[in-house]
C-alpha cells in the first residue's frame, strides 16, 4: 500500500505548518479549558503537543478569552487556531493577537461584509482561515432547496469558498461537518470533486470515547482512503489528549503517517492459555514512545501464533506457563511466561 494517498490540494500555511499538496495529514485537537485561564489552557496544550498535536484550536467566545490569546499563542509551541462564532470583531482581534488561523462559520458571523473584514485582516497579517460549514447552521435558501443534506453542505462550502476567492484570498481550508457520518463523507466528496482547497475532516458531535472513535474512524477513514483530507480532528467527549492518539491511529490504519510500533494481537480462542489481553495492553503501553516503525505481535498460542503473525518484526506467543519469542515467523526462543514481556522489550529496544 502506498504511504501517501492524498489527493493533491493546494498548499496553505497555518503558522508555519504546511497543509495540503501532499504534506502529511496533520493531526489537531481543541482545548476544553476556560481560554481566559492562561495557565490551565497552556498546561492542556502542553499535554496535547507531547501527544503529537500539530495545530491546536481554542475557543475565543468573549473579550476575556481574547485578552488571554497573546500569551497562549506565545506559549503554545504549535500554531493556534481561534474558534469564533457570531462575532467578527473577536475574529479580527484574535488575528491581531497572533492566532495563526481563525475558524469562522460565515453562516453565523453576520453576513458577507463581516466575513470579508475577517478575510482582509487575515490577508494583512499573513494568517489562515478555516471556513467551517456545519449541518446545524445551513442557509435558509439551501435548506429550502435541498433540506439538510450533503448537497446543501457542499454548496454552502462552495459558496463561501467563492467569496474568499473573490477577495483574492487563498490561504484557507474548509471543513464540512455533520454528526451523520454518511452525510459528512458525501458532502466532503462532493466538495473535493470540485475544489483544490485543503479539507479539515472530522465528524462533529461524534460522542463519547468509544462511539466517537468508531464514528470518526469510519467517517475520517472513508475519506482518507479516497485521498480526501489534509488535516483531521477526532472530536470526542473525552480528554482532548485522547483525540490525538485516536487521530494518529486512524492515519496509521489508513496507511498514512506510519510511525511508531503497531501492536497486532490475535482475538484469542479456546487455545489461549495465558492472559493475552493484559499482555497486549502492556506491550502497547511499553512501546508507545518508540518512534521506529515496527510491527509487534502478541499471540495467544504457540501452535498458530508465530505463523499467523509472520509479517510481524517481533512477537510473542503464549503457551501453558511458557511461550515463544519469534521474529518474522521464525521461533527464536522458548521462555517461561514471566520472562516473555521483558525479553520481547529487550529485542525491540535492541533493534532501535
Ligand atoms: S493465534 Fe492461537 S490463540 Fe490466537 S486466535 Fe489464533 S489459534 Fe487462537
Amino acid at each position: 500500500m502506498p504511504e501517501k494517498l492524498s489527493k493533491k490540494t493546494r498548499v496553505i500555511d497555518v503558522g508555519g505548518v504546511l497543509l495540503g499538496g501532499g504534506h502529511p495529514v496533520r493531526v489537531q485537537s481543541m482545548t476544553n479549558t476556560d481560554t481566559s485561564d492562561i495557565a490551565t489552557t497552556l498546561a492542556q496544550i502542553k499535554h496535547l503537543v507531547e501527544a503529537g498535536c500539530e495545530i491546536v484550536r481554542v475557543s475565543v467566545p468573549d473579550d476575556d478569552a481574547l485578552a488571554a490569546l497573546p500569551a497562549i499563542v506565545k506559549g503554545a509551541g504549535v500554531p493556534v487556531v481561534a474558534d469564533i462564532h457570531f462575532n467578527h470583531k473577536l475574529a479580527i482581534g484574535s488575528l491581531q493577537a497572533g492566532a495563526a488561523c481563525v475558524r469562522i462559520n460565515p453562516g453565523n458571523i453576520g453576513g458577507t461584509e463581516k466575513t470579508l473584514a475577517v478575510v482582509k485582516a487575515a490577508k494583512d497579517l499573513g494568517a489562515a482561515i478555516r471556513i467551517g460549514v456545519n449541518s446545524g447552521s445551513l442557509e435558509r435558501d439551501l435548506l429550502d432547496k435541498y433540506g439538510v443534506s450533503a448537497e446543501a453542505l457542499a454548496e454552502s462550502a462552495s459558496r463561501y469558498s467563492e467569496l474568499l476567492e473573490s477577495a483574492d484570498f487563498r490561504n484557507y481550508k474548509v471543513s464540512i461537518k455533520a454528526s451523520n457520518v454518511a452525510m459528512s463523507v458525501a458532502a466532503n466528496e462532493l466538495f473535493s470533486a470540485k475544489s483544490d482547497v485543503p479539507l479539515h475532516i472530522g465528524i462533529t458531535e461524534a460522542g463519547t470515547k468509544r462511539m466517537g472513535i468508531i464514528k470518526s474512524a469510519v467517517g475520517i477513514g472513508a475519506l482518507l482512503l479516497k485521498g480526501i483530507g489534509d488535516t483531521i480532528r477526532v472530536s470526542l467527549t473525552a480528554d482532548p489528549v485522547d483525540e490525538i492518539g485516536a487521530g494518529f491511529a486512524i492515519l496509521n490504519a489508513a496507511g498514512l503517517r506510519q510511525s511508531g510500533v503497531e501492536v497486532i494481537s490475535c482475538p484469542t480462542c479456546a487455545r489461549t492459555k495465558i492472559d493475552i489481553i493484559t499482555l497486549a495492553e502492556k506491550v502497547e503501553d511499553m512501546c508507545a514512545k518508540i518512534p521506529r516503525r515496527l510491527k509487534v505481535a502478541v499471540m495467544g498460542c504457540v501452535v498458530n501464533g508465530p505463523g499467523e503473525a509472520r509479517e510481524a518484526d517481533f512477537g510473542i506467543a503464549g503457551g501453558v506457563g511458557e511461550g515463544l519469542l519469534f521474529a518474522k515467523g521464525e521461533i527464536l526462543k522458548k521462555l517461561p511466561e514471566a520472562r516473555l514481556l521483558d525479553e520481547l522489550m529487550v529485542l525491540i529496544k535492541g533493534s532501535c
